[in-house]
């Protein structure tokens, strides 16, 4: 991670809010922002052999320093991390967390056994989840989160993360990820590469796809018309992994591409932009 990956880091931040959000110095060999954004995944530097600790986890630097975390997007602030370096001194690093607007989307038409589904299919539906969940815990060594990332398929975002949701008229969670309008059949492309943890067919997010980017970051793909990938490969960027459907809860085409740091969802877009 170099200085200005990390100062681009920042801009998203410096967009809404108007205010610097520099680094903070590295005169130490630590550089954190000095601000992020709720939903953000950030990006942070350490000596290398140093021990980052926060949110009662324990985040391993790369061989190149580099440690990696999801802020929630209810998350508050300000976050606390505790940095041990290999001389055995401690270092304190505050970051500030700027709030978002989490506007209201109302999605109708979709098919009504998604939004209430039938009592036999409660127990199928839990299941399901406890495996995407399973998928999401890993915690691998790879560094693929470090590099850039890009657009898995183009298109008009047509759902942004964090939205709350109301289905058919009723309420539902956030949205946990961001909708980009496509074709079906448009093939989608891993936007950074990664190991594929899940791949199956589900009840309410149809085809669906979890790819690890290492170090508890991952993506998963939902509504997915084919999947062309199995758990184990190996992936590399812009490789195609399937493609754009409507299966699950949908009202048309589109791919829903959800970004989590464990089980902290986090917004694909500001991972984007971090990188623009
Ligand atoms: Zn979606």
């Amino acid at each position: 991670m170099t200085l200005l990956a990390l100062l681009l880091a920042t801009l998203p931040a410096i967009a809404r809010t108007g205010a610097p959000a520099m680094p903070q110095s590295g005169e130490d060999g630590i550089v954190f922002p000095a601000s992020t954004s709720q939903g953000a995944l950030v990006f942070g530097k350490v000596p290398a052999g140093s021990v980052v600790r926060y949110a009662e986890r324990e985040l391993r630097p790369t061989p190149y320093g580099t440690v990696v975390f999801g802020v929630d997007r209810q998350e508050v602030g300000p976050l606390r991390l505790e940095v041990l370096r290999p001389d055995g001194t401690t270092v304190m690093e505050t970051i500030a967390v700027d709030a978002r607007d989490w506007p209201l989307e109302r999605v109708d038409g979709v098919p009504p056994k998604t939004v209430n589904p039938p009592p036999a299919i409660a127990e199928r539906i839990r299941r399901e989840q406890a495996l995407v969940t399973e998928a999401r815990t890993r915690d691998d060594q790879r560094a693929d989160f470090a590099a850039p990332f890009q657009w898995p398929v183009q298109g008009r975002i047509s759902g942004r993360f964090g939205s709350g949701r109301v289905y058919n008229g009723q309420p539902g969670a956030g949205h946990s990820g961001m909708d980009i309008a496509a074709p079906t059949g448009t093939p989608v492309k891993a936007p950074a590469a990664g190991v594929v943890t899940f791949s199956d067919d589900l009840y309410l997010t149809g085809g669906t796809i979890v790819l690890d980017h290492g170090h508890g970051v991952s993506s998963n793909f939902l509504h997915l018309s084919r999947m062309d990938v199995k758990p184990g490969d190996r992936v590399l960027q812009e490789q195609v992994i399937g493609a754009v459907g409507a299966t699950g809860r949908a009202t048309g085409p589109h791919l829903h591409w959800g970004m989590n740091w464990f089980d902290v969802r986090v917004d694909p877009l500001l991972v984007l932009e971090r990188t623009q």
